[in-house]
């Protein structure tokens, strides 16, 4: 082992799953750029070929991708599941976004000549993905960019990657020509390389606002690179008027705690009006304790696995003992299970008397409960935040909703709906910290070429009409 190894774990075992030597990045972006003309000049119906043969290799290895999922990220298998069926179904999207964003388009034709509008693909793209979705969301970067006619240099977490050595296998196997999607194994050194190199010509990065706004800072001299930033955040899901308690409760215990709270819509602050507060608590209280936390890969199948490692489970239970002394009362406990493993069950804290409540994304099984007189007030608390990416309402009339989404800031804005499990097929994104207004899934499309404007005749005609000496 060289002090270029990267290990990665099984969080649920602590037992050693992946290890692989971290990349040369300067190597990777020269091949990138020997393979892509080639691949820009491809037919689109030759690239789009090509990516659902990627799409049917992983079919045919869903089960092992699905099982590698929850072994290096503890998610539970039903959940890698979904993930894995998230990649097959983006190829076939991502060929109706590119048609439906970025086609062409002949327009009105002057003086029997032609207007045209096309798209051009960037060029080499450095696509960093995050843990939590290891196989789903750089996939949501790479399939839309291959479609326009880039290249990928695809940098998985340094805490999953094995999962993205297992897509890009996919893409070998689908004979991907050399140079087309390569994998660059490494830590944010490697980010940073990639996103610095001068032969690359944009980053597609999904992960922490603060890694996020690091890539921004680099490139600010840089404006020709194209950059599109999907971040976290610190979403409100706000609850007023309903008969419906079991029903709400079982929408908040969604938002906030799937995937262990390691989802980037998570809902991380529920803000309930006053009279709905004890008894919709009470339900909220019942089912939380009733939530299997275990082995993502047990028989029953648990609703929460580990989070991802054990320095992760630490800093959240320092960041829950520490809101505490700031003034939150516990109503669950963030516990550990087992010492030696990052097993946690979910916390819920109440930080209402908490007068300047960190607006920090805390990436994990923690909510934190809020109690507003009213409804605008409650609008007012979910604004409460730099980051504007997911927020849900629950109960209320249409009338209600009507005022939450208009006054609510966020990309991500859903009625009687969980914060989290947005579609592929909508646009996906936010503002303020959560994103840099290029948002991913169905409008992908958008960041992967550039629209170019073209006026043509086959034949050169013109003459000068006035201001000619005689
Ligand atoms: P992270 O920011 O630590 O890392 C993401 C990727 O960026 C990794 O590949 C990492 O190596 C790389 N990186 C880190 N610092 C870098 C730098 N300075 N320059 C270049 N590359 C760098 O994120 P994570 O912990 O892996 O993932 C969790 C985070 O991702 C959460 O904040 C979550 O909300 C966010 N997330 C956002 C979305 C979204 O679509 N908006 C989806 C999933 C996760």
């Amino acid at each position: 082992m060289t002090d270029k190894t990267l290990i990665s774990y099984d969080p649920a075992t602590g037992e050693e799953l992946w290890r692989g030597e971290h990349g040369d990045v300067d190597a990777a972006v020269s091949a990138a750029r020997r393979a892509f003309p080639e691949w820009a000049a491809r037919p689109l119906a030759n690239r789009i070929e090509m990516v659902r043969r990627f799409a049917n290799e992983v079919r045919a290895e869903a089960d092992g991708i699905a099982e590698l999922i929850t072994r290096e990220t503890g998610k539970p298998l039903w959940e890698s599941r979904t993930e894995v069926d998230a990649v097959i179904n983006k190829v076939d999207i991502s060929v109706n976004a590119y048609a439906e964003r970025t086609g062409k388009k002949k327009l009105d034709s002057a003086m029997n000549g032609t207007a045209a509008l096309r798209h051009k693909p960037h060029g080499a793209m450095a696509v960093l993905g995050p843990y939590n979705f290891p196989a789903h969301l750089p996939n949501g970067h790479i399939i839309p960019a291959l479609i326009a006619g880039n290249v990928v240099l695809f940098k998985p977490s340094e805490k999953s990657p094995a999962v993205g050595a297992a897509l890009v296998e996919c893409f070998r196997k689908a004979e991907f020509p050399e140079g087309v999607v390569q994998l660059v194994i490494g830590g944010p050194d490697e980010g940073k390389a990639l996103v610095a190199h001068p032969g690359i010509d944009g980053v597609l990065f999904t992960g922490s606002a603060n890694a996020g706004i690091a890539i921004n800072r680099k490139l600010a001299s840089n404006p020709g690179k194209i950059v599109a930033l999907e971040m976290g955040g610190n979403n409100p899901i706000v609850v007023t008027n309903t008969p419906l308690l079991t029903d709400a409760a079982a929408l908040i215990v969604q938002s906030a705690f799937t995937s262990a709270g390691q989802r980037c819509t998570a809902a991380r602050r529920l803000v309930i009006v006053d009279s709905m507060y004890d008894a919709l608590i009470k339900e909220l209280v019942k089912l939380t304790k009733s939530l299997l936390v275990g082995d993502p890969l047990g028989d029953p199948q648990p609703f929460m696995g580990p989070v991802i490692d054990n320095e992760t489970a630490e800093l959240l239970g320092e960041s829950f003992l520490a809101l505490v002394t700031a003034g939150g009362k516990p109503i669950t406990h963030l516990r550990r299970i087992y010492p030696d493993k990052p097993f946690l069950t979910p916390g819920i804290i109440d930080t209402t008397d908490i007068p300047e409540r960190p607006d920090i994304e805390l990436f994990g099984p923690i909510l934190q409960v809020i109690r507003v007189p009213d409804l605008d007030a409650a609008i007012a608390e979910a604004n409460n935040t730099r980051f504007g990416l997911s927020a849900s309402l629950i109960g209320g009339s249409p009338e209600d909703y009507a005022r939450f989404w208009a006054n609510v800031r966020a990309g991500i804005i859903n009625w009687n709906r969980p914060t989290n499990g947005a579609s592929s097929s909508a646009p996906f994104g936010g503002i303020g910290l959560s994103g840099n207004h290029r948002p991913a899934a169905f409008y992908a499309a958008d960041y992967c070429a550039y629209p170019v404007a073209s006026n043509e005749m086959e034949q050169p005609r013109a003459n000068i009409g006035v201001g000619l000496k005689s």
